[in-house]
C-alpha cells in the first residue's frame, strides 16, 4: 500500500494497487489521478505530477501542536493601600 497526498484538496489517498493505468479518486474532492509512464495526471487539470511529489512524508507529519498560553497569571493589584 501506498499513500499520497491529493494534488487538488490535500487528503490523504490510500493506494492499494498501484499499476499502469490506474485511475486513482480522491474520497473528499473527487478528483481523479491517472497513473501511468510513472507519474500521475491530475484529470481535472491534466496536470502531471512526480509520486514522489505527492508521497506523503510521514517523517514530517509527526507534528506538535503549539498551543501559545496568552493566559499569563499577572499578579495585578493596584497600589491603592490606604495605609
Ligand atoms: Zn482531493
Amino acid at each position: 500500500m501506498k499513500f499520497i497526498v491529493c494534488p487538488s484538496c490535500g487528503e490523504e489517498i490510500v493506494i492499494k494497487d498501484l499499476y499502469e493505468g490506474v485511475e486513482i479518486q480522491c474520497d473528499l474532492c473527487g478528483s481523479v489521478l491517472l497513473y501511468g509512464e510513472g507519474r500521475f495526471i491530475l484529470l481535472d487539470t491534466n496536470e502531471e505530477f512526480d509520486p514522489e511529489d505527492l508521497e506523503k512524508d510521514f517523517s514530517e507529519s509527526a507534528e506538535e501542536p503549539e498551543d501559545e498560553f496568552d493566559d499569563i497569571d499577572y499578579e495585578e493589584y493596584d497600589d491603592f493601600y490606604g495605609e
